[in-house]
C-alpha cells in the first residue's frame, strides 16, 4: 500500500496548494506522491503511468513550483502526441498555476500559427505541444528553447508509435543541457528505454503499484456512461437497485459537493464527506450514516478511509479510482461482517484502459451491465406508485380534482386521464431519454447496418488470424466475442466490424494496444468510391 501522504507534506507553496485545493484534490495520487518529491529535488524521472492516474499534475506541480513568473522566457516544454492531450495538459497547468500568474500555451497543428506566434511574443512560461508544430516554430525562430529548465515527454510510447522520435530528438537538442527531463509512458519498449538513457540523467523510476491485490469476494459490475450523462445514469441505477446503504466515491472534494447538490436537486437525499468539513461536521455526518439515518454517503477516498460500517450494501465508484489499490480499498467498504455487497463503477469510454488495468491487477472480471432504461425504473417503482395511489385514494379529499376529471371525461377515456396524471406526478424531466446508447456517429464506414467497420494497420504479415483478433477485442474491450462481425485480413492491414453500441469502447481499448508484439492503430474505415 502506498504511503499515506497529504499534499501538505510535499512542501508545496501556498499558491500551488491553494490552486490544488480549489480543484478539489484531497490527497496526491500514488504517482504524484512518488514523483513530486523527486522532481522537487531536481531528479530526472521516468514515470510508468497512463491517463487517469494523475500523471499530468505529477509533473505540472513541480514545474509550476520551480517556475519564475517574472522571467518571461519559456521555462518548461511538454511534448505530447496529440492536440487533444496538448490542450488538456495546458488546461491542467493553467488551473494549477492560477495563483502564480503562469502562462501556459498549447501549440498544435491545425490551429492558426499566426495566433500562436502572437501569444508566444507576449510571453509564455510553459509550452505544451505536438512535435510537428513545435518544430515548425523552431524553424521560424518564433519559439526559443534556450531557457528551458524542464522538458517533459508525455505519453512517450505514443509519440514513438506515431513516428515522432526524430522530431523529439531534434527538439531536445535545442534545449540546454542543464535541465530536468521527465518521461512518462504507459509502456516501456526498448526504443523508449534508449531515449531515456540518452536524454535523462540518472533517472528515478516511478510507477503505479502493480502488486498482486486480493479483492473481497463481492459482486462487481460497471456501467458505461458519457461524462455528460453520468448523473442521470447514477440516478437510474439508484432507482432500480435495492440499496440499504451506499457509499458513492468521487475523485475530488469538489466532485463530492457537486454530486450531493445534483442528487439533492433530483430528490435523492445524501450526505457529503470530505476533508474540508470541520471535525464536528464530519462526526455528525458519520454518526448519521452509521445509525442508518442517511442512506447515501458521497465521499472522497481519504474521507472514507477507516469507515467500517456493517450495513453498506453498495459501493459506487461514480469516478473510477486512479489506481487499483484505491479500488480495492473502496470496495472493501462493503460486504463487511460476512454480509453481501456489491461494487458498482461508472466508466466513461476513455477510462476503459484504467478499468482494464484494475481488472488485471485485481485479477477479476468486472461485469458490464446495460444502464437501466426508463421502463426498468418505472417497473421497479410500480409498487411504490400503486402504494401511494392507494394511500391517496384512502385519504380522500379529492373533490376539487374530481371536478377537473369530470370536465375532461367527455373528451378522453378515464384511463387516459389517469395515466396523464401519473405522468405529471412521477415523470422527471429528461428521464425518458435514452442515455445508454450515447453512440458516436462514425459516419459511413461501409459496414453492415448497425455495425461500424474499423481499419487496423496490422495484417497477415504480422501473423494476425481472425480468431486472435476476436479474442483480443473480446478481452481488451470486454465485448462478447460472438458480436464481432466481418473480418478481412490483408497483408498489411485488416478491416473488422463491431456492433455500433460497442464501437467507441472497442476503439478506445484497441487503438494503440499491442497485438502479436506490435503496437496497432485502429480508426473508423473510410469509404472510398471504389470498393476493394
Ligand atoms: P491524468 O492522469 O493526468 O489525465 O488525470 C486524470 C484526472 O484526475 C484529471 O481530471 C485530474 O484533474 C484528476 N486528478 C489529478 N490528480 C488528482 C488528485 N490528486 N486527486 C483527485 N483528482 C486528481
Amino acid at each position: 500500500m502506498h504511503e499515506l501522504k497529504k499534499f501538505g507534506s510535499l512542501e508545496l507553496s501556498r499558491r500551488v496548494l491553494n490552486a490544488i485545493t480549489d480543484m478539489g484534490f484531497e490527497e496526491p495520487s500514488p504517482i504524484q506522491a512518488e514523483a513530486i518529491p523527486l522532481l522537487m529535488e531536481g531528479e530526472d524521472v521516468i514515470g510508468q503511468a497512463q491517463t487517469g492516474t494523475g500523471k499530468t499534475a505529477a509533473f505540472a506541480i513541480p514545474i509550476l513550483e520551480k517556475m519564475n513568473p517574472k522571467f518571461r522566457g519559456v521555462q518548461a516544454l511538454v511534448l505530447t502526441p496529440t492536440r487533444e492531450l496538448a490542450i488538456q495538459v495546458a488546461e491542467e497547468i493553467t488551473k494549477i498555476g492560477k495563483y502564480k500568474q503562469s502562462r501556459a500555451l498549447a501549440i498544435y497543428g491545425g490551429q492558426s500559427i499566426d495566433r500562436q506566434i502572437l501569444t508566444l511574443k507576449r510571453g509564455v512560461h510553459i509550452v505544451v505541444g505536438t512535435p510537428g508544430r513545435l518544430l515548425d516554430h523552431l524553424r521560424r525562430k518564433t519559439l526559443k528553447l534556450d531557457s528551458i529548465r524542464f522538458a517533459v515527454l508525455d505519453e512517450a510510447d505514443e509519440m514513438l508509435d506515431m513516428g515522432f522520435i526524430d522530431d523529439i530528438e531534434t527538439i531536445l537538442r535545442e534545449t540546454p543541457g542543464e535541465k530536468q527531463t521527465l518521461l512518462f509512458s504507459a509502456t516501456m519498449p526498448a526504443e523508449i528505454q534508449r531515449l531515456a538513457k540518452k536524454y535523462l540523467r540518472n533517472p528515478r523510476f516511478v510507477s503505479v503499484s502493480r502488486d498482486e491485490l486480493t479483492v473481497p469476494q463481492i459482486e462487481q459490475v460497471f456501467y458505461e456512461v458519457k461524462e455528460f450523462n453520468k448523473l442521470e445514469g447514477l440516478c437510474r441505477v439508484l432507482d432500480v437497485t435495492d440499496i440499504k446503504q451506499a457509499i458513492i466515491f468521487c475523485r475530488t472534494k469538489r466532485g463530492v459537493d457537486e454530486l450531493v447538490a445534483g442528487l439533492e436537486a433530483r430528490g435523492y437525499e445524501s450526505e457529503g464527506l470530505h476533508g474540508d468539513l470541520t471535525q464536528a461536521q464530519r462526526n455528525r455526518v458519520m454518526r448519521k450514516f452509521r445509525e442508518g439515518r442517511a442512506e447515501i454517503l458521497v465521499a472522497t477516498d481519504v474521507a472514507a478511509r477507516g469507515l467500517d460500517i456493517e450495513n453498506v450494501s453498495h459501493v459506487i465508484n461514480y469516478d473510477i479510482p486512479q489506481d487499483p489499490e484505491s479500488y480495492v480499498h473502496r470496495i472493501g467498504r462493503t460486504g463487511r461482517a460476512g454480509k453481501a455487497g456489491s461494487a458498482v463503477s461508472f466508466v466513461i469510454p476513455k477510462e476503459y484502459r484504467l478499468l482494464r488495468l484494475i481488472e488485471k491487477t485485481v485479477n477479476t472480471r468486472i461485469k458490464r451491465c446495460p444502464l437501466p432504461t426508463f421502463e426498468d425504473v418505472l417497473e421497479s417503482q410500480r409498487e411504490v406508485i400503486i402504494d401511494r395511489l392507494s394511500d391517496t385514494l384512502q385519504k380522500g379529499g379529492l373533490e376539487h380534482y374530481r371536478s377537473i376529471v369530470e370536465e375532461m371525461a367527455g373528451n378522453h377515456e378515464n384511463e387516459e386521464i389517469a395515466a396523464a396524471a401519473l405522468k405529471l406526478a412521477f415523470d422527471i424531466e429528461g428521464s425518458h431519454e435514452t442515455i445508454d446508447a450515447g453512440e458516436v456517429d462514425f459516419g459511413n464506414t461501409g459496414a453492415k447496418e448497425g455495425m461500424v467497420r474499423f481499419f487496423m494497420n496490422i495484417g497477415r504479415e504480422n501473423e494476425l488470424r481472425p480468431q486472435d483478433l476476436v479474442r483480443t477485442i473480446a478481452e481488451e474491450a470486454g465485448v462478447p466475442g460472438g458480436t464481432v462481425g466481418a473480418i478481412r485480413i490483408f497483408d498489411r492491414f485488416t478491416f473488422v466490424e463491431v456492433p455500433r453500441e460497442y464501437a467507441e469502447r472497442v476503439l478506445y481499448s484497441m487503438d494503440r494496444s499491442i497485438i502479436n508484439g506490435r503496437r496497432v492503430h485502429m480508426e473508423p474505415a473510410k469509404v472510398r468510391n471504389r470498393q476493394d
